[in-house]
Protein backbone atom coordinates (compact mmCIF):
# COMPACT_ATOMS: atom_id res chain seq x y z
CA UNK A 1 0.00 0.00 0.00
CA UNK A 2 2.77 2.43 1.25
CA UNK A 3 4.70 1.72 -2.19
CA UNK A 4 1.35 2.59 -4.57
CA UNK A 5 1.13 5.37 -2.02
CA UNK A 6 4.94 6.28 -2.72
CA UNK A 7 4.82 5.61 -6.48
CA UNK A 8 1.56 7.91 -6.99
CA UNK A 9 3.43 10.92 -5.10
CA UNK A 10 6.38 9.78 -7.27
CA UNK A 11 4.49 10.12 -10.45
CA UNK A 12 2.46 13.65 -9.48
CA UNK A 13 5.65 15.46 -9.08
CA UNK A 14 7.13 14.36 -12.03
CA UNK A 15 4.22 15.35 -14.05
CA UNK A 16 4.03 18.41 -12.61
CA UNK A 17 7.89 19.58 -13.31
CA UNK A 18 6.92 18.79 -16.75
CA UNK A 19 4.17 21.14 -16.77
CA UNK A 20 6.34 24.11 -15.03
CA UNK A 21 8.94 23.80 -17.94
CA UNK A 22 6.70 24.20 -20.95
CA UNK A 23 4.26 26.43 -19.44
CA UNK A 24 5.83 27.40 -15.92
CA UNK A 25 4.39 29.73 -13.45
CA UNK A 26 7.31 31.94 -13.75
CA UNK A 27 7.34 32.24 -17.72
CA UNK A 28 4.25 32.27 -20.27
CA UNK A 29 4.89 32.05 -23.77
CA UNK A 30 1.51 32.82 -25.99
CA UNK A 31 1.42 32.39 -29.53
CA UNK A 32 -0.08 35.48 -31.25
CA UNK A 33 0.22 34.22 -34.80
CA UNK A 34 2.72 31.47 -35.65
CA UNK A 35 5.81 34.23 -35.75
CA UNK A 36 4.66 36.15 -32.75
CA UNK A 37 4.90 35.39 -29.39
CA UNK A 38 4.16 37.08 -26.38
CA UNK A 39 6.15 35.96 -23.15
CA UNK A 40 5.51 36.76 -19.80
CA UNK A 41 7.27 36.99 -16.50
CA UNK A 42 6.30 37.99 -13.11
CA UNK A 43 8.27 40.36 -10.30
CA UNK A 44 7.65 41.86 -7.16
CA UNK A 45 6.36 45.44 -7.02
CA UNK A 46 5.18 47.16 -3.97
CA UNK A 47 4.74 43.49 -2.68
CA UNK A 48 2.14 42.31 -5.29
CA UNK A 49 3.29 40.05 -8.00
CA UNK A 50 2.82 42.03 -10.86
CA UNK A 51 3.30 40.28 -14.78
CA UNK A 52 5.74 42.02 -17.45
CA UNK A 53 5.05 41.41 -21.27
CA UNK A 54 7.94 40.98 -23.78
CA UNK A 55 7.51 39.52 -27.19
CA UNK A 56 9.67 37.35 -29.54
CA UNK A 57 9.50 37.09 -33.61
CA UNK A 58 10.81 33.70 -35.18
CA UNK A 59 12.32 34.66 -38.41
CA UNK A 60 14.39 32.40 -41.34
CA UNK A 61 17.37 34.45 -39.93
CA UNK A 62 16.81 33.67 -35.98
CA UNK A 63 14.75 35.03 -33.58
CA UNK A 64 14.23 38.55 -32.45
CA UNK A 65 13.46 39.29 -28.87
CA UNK A 66 11.76 42.62 -27.82
CA UNK A 67 12.88 43.18 -24.42
CA UNK A 68 14.25 41.01 -21.65
CA UNK A 69 12.51 39.35 -18.47
CA UNK A 70 11.96 41.27 -15.86
CA UNK A 71 12.47 38.10 -13.64
CA UNK A 72 16.30 37.56 -13.80
CA UNK A 73 16.06 33.93 -12.97
CA UNK A 74 13.67 33.74 -16.40
CA UNK A 75 16.89 34.93 -19.11
CA UNK A 76 18.06 31.37 -19.78
CA UNK A 77 14.90 29.58 -19.60
CA UNK A 78 13.18 31.72 -22.31
CA UNK A 79 16.17 31.22 -24.53
CA UNK A 80 15.93 27.16 -24.26
CA UNK A 81 12.33 27.30 -24.74
CA UNK A 82 12.46 29.39 -27.90
CA UNK A 83 14.77 27.23 -28.83
CA UNK A 84 12.68 23.65 -28.08
CA UNK A 85 9.78 25.46 -29.26
CA UNK A 86 10.84 27.18 -32.74
CA UNK A 87 14.58 25.07 -32.68
CA UNK A 88 16.24 28.64 -33.31
CA UNK A 89 18.57 30.93 -31.56
CA UNK A 90 17.71 34.30 -30.55
CA UNK A 91 20.03 36.78 -32.52
CA UNK A 92 18.72 40.27 -31.66
CA UNK A 93 17.32 41.78 -28.71
CA UNK A 94 15.57 45.08 -29.19
CA UNK A 95 15.09 46.61 -25.27
CA UNK A 96 12.39 49.57 -25.11
CA UNK A 97 13.66 51.53 -22.01
CA UNK A 98 16.26 51.90 -19.52
CA UNK A 99 14.18 50.54 -16.21
CA UNK A 100 14.90 46.62 -15.25
CA UNK A 101 11.77 45.34 -17.19
CA UNK A 102 13.06 45.48 -20.02
CA UNK A 103 16.92 46.42 -20.48
CA UNK A 104 17.58 43.58 -17.16
CA UNK A 105 18.88 40.59 -19.73
CA UNK A 106 20.92 43.40 -22.16
CA UNK A 107 24.16 42.14 -21.01
CA UNK A 108 23.49 38.21 -20.06
CA UNK A 109 22.18 38.07 -23.69
CA UNK A 110 25.37 40.01 -25.19
CA UNK A 111 27.59 37.32 -23.36
CA UNK A 112 25.11 34.89 -25.32
CA UNK A 113 26.72 36.24 -28.94
CA UNK A 114 23.12 38.02 -29.27
CA UNK A 115 22.94 41.31 -30.85
CA UNK A 116 21.53 44.02 -28.12
CA UNK A 117 20.08 47.26 -28.64
CA UNK A 118 18.67 50.20 -27.28
CA UNK A 119 18.91 54.22 -28.17
CA UNK A 120 21.63 56.52 -27.40
CA UNK A 121 19.19 58.41 -24.97
CA UNK A 122 18.29 55.01 -23.36
CA UNK A 123 21.73 54.44 -22.94
CA UNK A 124 22.46 57.85 -21.18
CA UNK A 125 20.03 56.77 -18.95
CA UNK A 126 21.24 53.16 -18.44
CA UNK A 127 24.40 54.51 -17.79
CA UNK A 128 23.01 57.26 -15.16
CA UNK A 129 21.09 54.81 -13.10
CA UNK A 130 23.73 52.34 -13.12
CA UNK A 131 21.24 49.93 -15.39
CA UNK A 132 22.78 46.89 -18.28
CA UNK A 133 23.49 48.65 -21.52
CA UNK A 134 23.48 47.31 -24.48
CA UNK A 135 25.95 46.64 -27.50
CA UNK A 136 24.78 48.82 -30.25
CA UNK A 137 23.12 52.22 -30.20
CA UNK A 138 20.14 53.44 -32.44
CA UNK A 139 21.07 57.28 -33.45
CA UNK A 140 17.54 57.73 -34.59
CA UNK A 141 14.38 55.49 -35.41
CA UNK A 142 15.85 52.57 -37.47
CA UNK A 143 14.09 50.58 -39.80
CA UNK A 144 14.90 46.32 -39.09
CA UNK A 145 15.12 43.76 -41.73
CA UNK A 146 15.36 40.38 -40.60
CA UNK A 147 14.95 37.26 -42.39
CA UNK A 148 11.35 38.31 -44.50
CA UNK A 149 10.60 40.59 -41.55
CA UNK A 150 10.31 44.11 -41.58
CA UNK A 151 9.79 46.46 -38.36
CA UNK A 152 10.85 49.71 -37.36
CA UNK A 153 11.46 51.71 -34.22
CA UNK A 154 9.99 55.03 -33.36
CA UNK A 155 10.66 57.38 -30.15
CA UNK A 156 7.50 59.26 -30.53
CA UNK A 157 8.12 61.79 -27.28
CA UNK A 158 9.01 61.50 -23.48
CA UNK A 159 5.91 59.31 -21.92
CA UNK A 160 6.58 56.31 -19.36
CA UNK A 161 10.16 57.60 -19.26
CA UNK A 162 12.42 60.16 -21.60
CA UNK A 163 13.55 57.41 -23.55
CA UNK A 164 10.62 55.28 -24.41
CA UNK A 165 9.79 53.87 -27.76
CA UNK A 166 7.64 51.16 -29.24
CA UNK A 167 8.16 49.09 -31.92
CA UNK A 168 5.77 49.33 -35.72
CA UNK A 169 5.00 46.06 -37.97
CA UNK A 170 3.56 48.04 -40.35
CA UNK A 171 2.57 45.00 -42.38
CA UNK A 172 1.12 42.83 -39.94
CA UNK A 173 -0.06 46.28 -37.81
CA UNK A 174 1.28 44.78 -34.54
CA UNK A 175 2.28 48.01 -32.55
CA UNK A 176 4.59 46.51 -30.07
CA UNK A 177 3.80 49.39 -27.34
CA UNK A 178 5.88 48.28 -24.01
CA UNK A 179 5.32 50.45 -20.89
CA UNK A 180 4.09 53.42 -22.33
CA UNK A 181 1.64 52.04 -23.12
CA UNK A 182 -1.22 50.92 -20.60
CA UNK A 183 -3.59 47.58 -20.52
CA UNK A 184 -7.57 48.53 -20.42
CA UNK A 185 -7.39 46.80 -16.87
CA UNK A 186 -5.17 49.85 -15.48
CA UNK A 187 -7.15 52.42 -13.34
CA UNK A 188 -4.16 54.54 -13.97
CA UNK A 189 -0.61 54.89 -15.55
CA UNK A 190 1.34 53.10 -13.21
CA UNK A 191 5.03 54.29 -12.43
CA UNK A 192 5.51 58.16 -12.73
CA UNK A 193 8.72 58.41 -11.28
CA UNK A 194 10.36 59.11 -14.51
CA UNK A 195 7.41 60.12 -16.78
CA UNK A 196 6.28 63.62 -18.72
CA UNK A 197 3.13 63.90 -17.21
CA UNK A 198 2.31 67.16 -19.51
CA UNK A 199 4.05 65.58 -22.80
CA UNK A 200 1.83 61.61 -21.77
CA UNK A 201 -1.17 62.63 -23.65
CA UNK A 202 0.63 64.21 -26.96
CA UNK A 203 3.38 61.41 -27.16
CA UNK A 204 0.25 58.78 -27.49
CA UNK A 205 -1.31 60.64 -30.09
CA UNK A 206 1.91 60.52 -32.14
CA UNK A 207 1.63 57.14 -32.07
CA UNK A 208 -1.42 56.96 -32.78
CA UNK A 209 -0.43 58.82 -36.31
CA UNK A 210 2.38 56.66 -36.83
CA UNK A 211 0.69 53.57 -36.04
CA UNK A 212 -2.45 53.06 -38.20
CA UNK A 213 -5.20 50.91 -37.45
CA UNK A 214 -3.10 48.39 -35.32
CA UNK A 215 -4.92 44.71 -35.08
CA UNK A 216 -2.59 44.16 -32.55
CA UNK A 217 -1.41 46.66 -29.10
CA UNK A 218 1.14 44.70 -26.90
CA UNK A 219 0.92 46.35 -23.25
CA UNK A 220 3.96 46.29 -21.12
CA UNK A 221 2.23 44.97 -17.89
CA UNK A 222 -1.31 42.57 -18.20
CA UNK A 223 -3.73 42.26 -20.48
CA UNK A 224 -2.25 42.52 -24.13
CA UNK A 225 -5.07 41.23 -26.17
CA UNK A 226 -7.43 44.27 -26.41
CA UNK A 227 -6.35 47.11 -29.16
CA UNK A 228 -8.62 49.75 -26.96
CA UNK A 229 -5.32 49.97 -24.84
CA UNK A 230 -4.35 52.59 -26.79
CA UNK A 231 -7.30 55.09 -26.23
CA UNK A 232 -7.16 54.08 -22.51
CA UNK A 233 -4.12 55.43 -21.96
CA UNK A 234 -4.72 58.41 -23.95
CA UNK A 235 -7.70 59.26 -21.91
CA UNK A 236 -5.19 58.76 -18.54
CA UNK A 237 -2.81 61.13 -20.13
CA UNK A 238 -5.10 63.71 -20.50
CA UNK A 239 -6.60 63.50 -17.01
CA UNK A 240 -2.57 63.57 -15.80
CA UNK A 241 -2.16 67.16 -17.63
CA UNK A 242 -4.73 68.91 -15.22
ZN1 LIG B 1 7.33 48.47 -17.21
Amino acid sequence: MNKILLLIVALVSISANVTAQTTGNGLQITRLTDSFHIYTTYNLYKGEKVPANGMYLVTSAGVVLFDTPWDTTQFQPLLDSILSKHGKNVTHCIATHFHDDRSGGLEFYQKKGIKTYTTVQTDKLSRKYGHKRAEFLLKKDTVFNIGSYAFETYYPGEGHTPDNIVIWFGKQKILYGACLIKSVEDEDLGYLGDANRKEYATTIKNVQKKCRQPRYVIVGHGDWTNVKALEHTLKMAEALKQ
